[in-house]
C-alpha cells in the first residue's frame, strides 16, 4: 500500500458537498482514508476576483500508481462538472497529489510533491494538522519548517 496526501479544494457551488463527495469516491475506488484536517477556508490564491475557497488535506492508503491516482482524481474533478478553462479560475473541485510515499516523480504530467506546497499557506497549515513531522523528500525539511518559512501571507481560517 502507498501512503498518500491529497490537498482537496471548491471555490464554487456547494463547497463541502463536493470535497466530501470525492473522499466518498476515492473510498468507493479502494482508497482508505487514514487521517482527515479540518476544512479551512482562504482568499483564493494567484487570481483573486473569485470566491473564496474551502480545503482539507487527506491521507489516504492506496494501491493505485501515482499516474493510476492522477487519472482517477481527473475523473472525480470531471463529475464534479469541474471545466478545465483557465489557469487558477473557479473551480467546483481540485485535488491535487501532495505527496506520494517519499516518492520524487517528475513526469510531464505529474511532479511529486506538488511544486508549489512549499509556497501555499493554504496547503501547508491543513498538512500541519495532520502531519507536522512528514519530511519534503525534497527540500529535507519538515511540514512545520516549511510552514515557517512560507512567504505566504494569505489569511487561512479553519472553519
Ligand atoms: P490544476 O489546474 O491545479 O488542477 O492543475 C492540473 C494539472 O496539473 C493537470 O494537468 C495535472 O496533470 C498537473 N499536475 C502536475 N502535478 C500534479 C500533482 N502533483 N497533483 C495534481 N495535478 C498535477
Amino acid at each position: 500500500m502507498n501512503k498518500v496526501y491529497l490537498l482537496l479544494g471548491s471555490n464554487a457551488g456547494n463547497r463541502k458537498d463536493f470535497i466530501n463527495s470525492a473522499i466518498r469516491q476515492l473510498i468507493s475506488k479502494g482508497c482508505i482514508c487514514i487521517a482527515m484536517s479540518s476544512f479551512y477556508e482562504t482568499a483564493a490564491w494567484g487570481k483573486e476576483d473569485q470566491p473564496d475557497f474551502l480545503n482539507l488535506v487527506i491521507c489516504i492508503e492506496t494501491s493505485l500508481s501515482p499516474t493510476e491516482l492522477l487519472n482517477l482524481n481527473q475523473e472525480i474533478e470531471k463529475s464534479a462538472g469541474r471545466q478545465h478553462t483557465e489557469k487558477w479560475a473557479q473551480r467546483t473541485l481540485d485535488i491535487d497529489i501532495l505527496f506520494y510515499n517519499n516518492d520524487i516523480i517528475d513526469l510531464p504530467d505529474l511532479k511529486v510533491p506538488h511544486p508549489f506546497l512549499q509556497d501555499r499557506r493554504f496547503t501547508l497549515i491543513p498538512l500541519a494538522e495532520i502531519a507536522p513531522g512528514l519530511i519534503h523528500p525534497g527540500f529535507k525539511k519538515t511540514v512545520v519548517q516549511l510552514l515557517a518559512e512560507c512567504p505566504d501571507k494569505l489569511e487561512v481560517r479553519k472553519t
